[in-house]
């Protein structure tokens, strides 16, 4: 598929993803986890696309929502698949927890003991009895962005898993405490940590049987991270092998649960590209800048994370010379680039360059800001490329706005 075709006819910036790539990531998390009874549950924030999520749905995938419009994302791409969709996230609302009841949700995974009252009230009220983990905080360090770290003490996600035995004896008629989940953060690349929490959530399941409930669950979050410097090795087969070899012991001992899957980044990240086109070539002083038609509302994760992201021209380049330069948006912020102090072959205006790994956290977190419509996003599959979400236009920003206010009354 040429990309710089894409480019022509749906313009830039575009999203361009790899469906392929997507189920091959998927039937890498199944080979792996084939020993024991298990349900990948995708991550719906990574991307959260409905081409996408029916992708993942067809493959009898199940969904790991944090919020009410997710949620209503796999209902409108397939309602069975709710059955296979838990429910993670601090701040669930009422009204969100009325909409996954009525659903009919495989799980709550519940991070506080006023959610776990207020669950039990909905649940009452709608006559409904609702499966729940409680989502403990395992006390786990992992290494990566501190953002992204999730899984000890002082963070703001989970129970103290110390203090969950006693969260869960307080769980009335109308809740079912099948499970115990746990996520200890995001881009994790070493599987210890994994194993590590792992562990400590099989020894609550252990204890929490003697207590009476019937865990049939074990939910061990997301968070595989993949590689973004190109010039690292990185093989995605051999780090799911790893991950599933610090997990599978472990369920394997305790028995009797089925082990649920929150990959998020680790299905998408790495069949998505960012296409965008050279606006201008500058020089401030020392410093060379490319500035192209994308920006950190398209993409946010360089600002944000410092992330890098490889960048690589589209066509076939003009020979062998580089530049050092700053690949840098329109948007009025200085924390608007993609690359800085880029060694890139030397490119023109007009030219299109790939932002590269960009498929999780690229499109789910863009934004409007500068008044810049949303990009369009392309899947590509065995039978071509299919346009799975319009470019936004300044009428759809201006949609929701009031236009007219009243003048002040005349005196
Ligand atoms: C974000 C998140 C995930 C997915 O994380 P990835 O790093 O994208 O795999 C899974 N589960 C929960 C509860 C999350 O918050």
């Amino acid at each position: 598929m040429s990309l710089e075709n894409l480019a022509r006819r749906y313009g830039t910036p575009l999203y361009v993803y790899s469906g392929g790539h997507m189920l091959s990531r998927l039937g890498m998390f199944e080979i792996a986890f084939a020993a024991v009874p298990h349900l990948v549950c995708y991550a719906v924030k990574a991307n959260s696309t409905l081409g996408i999520l029916q992708l993942f749905a067809r493959r009898g995938a199940g969904f790991d929502v944090v919020s009410g419009g997710e949620l209503e994302r796999v209902l409108a791409v397939d309602r069975r698949a709710v059955g296979r969709t838990v429910f993670s996230g601090i701040g669930k609302t009422a009204a969100e927890m009325d909409l996954a009841l009525r659903a009919g949700i495989l799980q709550f995974n519940v991070e506080s003991e006023g959610e776990l009252e207020l669950l039990a009230e909905r649940a009452a009220k709608l006559r409904k009895r609702a499966r729940i983990a409680l989502r403990v905080n395992p006390d786990v360090f992992a290494e990566t962005h501190p953002y992204i770290s999730t899984g000890m003490r002082e963070h703001k996600f989970g129970i103290d898993i110390r203090r969950a035995r006693a969260v869960y004896r307080r769980a009335g008629k109308h809740l079912d405490p099948s499970g115990v989940s746990v996520h200890i953060g995001s881009q994790i690349r070493s599987a210890e940590p994994f194993g590590a929490a792992a562990e400590r959530v099989a020894n609550l399941v252990v204890e929490l049987r003697r207590d009476g409930h019937a865990i049939r669950y074990v939910d061990a979050g997301g968070g595989l991270g993949i590689e973004y410097d190109a010039d690292k090795p990185f093989d995605a087969q051999e780090q799911v092998r790893r991950y599933a070899s610090a997990l599978v012991p472990v369920v394997r001992k305790l028995g009797g649960v089925t082990l649920l899957l929150e990959p998020g980044r680790f299905l998408v990240a790495q069949a998505g590209a960012l296409l965008t086109r050279v606006l201008y070539v500058k020089k401030n002083g020392t410093k060379n800048f490319v500035i192209v038609d994308a920006a950190m509302n398209d993409l946010i994760r360089p600002a944000l994370y410092q992330a890098h992201h490889q960048i690589v021209p589209v066509g076939p380049g003009r020979g062998k010379r580089t530049i050092v330069a700053d690949v840098v948006g329109p948007v009025c912020e200085t924390g608007d680039f993609f690359a800085r102090d880029r060694k890139l072959p030397v490119v023109a205006p007009g030219e299109l360059l790939a932002i590269l790994d960009t498929g999780a956290y690229g499109m789910v977190l863009a934004s409007n800001y500068n008044s810049r419509p949303r990009a369009a996003e392309v899947l590509v599959d065995g039978r071509g490329a299919h346009v799975i979400r319009r470019r936004e236009t300044i009428a759809d920003l201006l949609a929701a706005e009031r236009r007219k206010m009243p003048r002040r009354a005349p005196r």
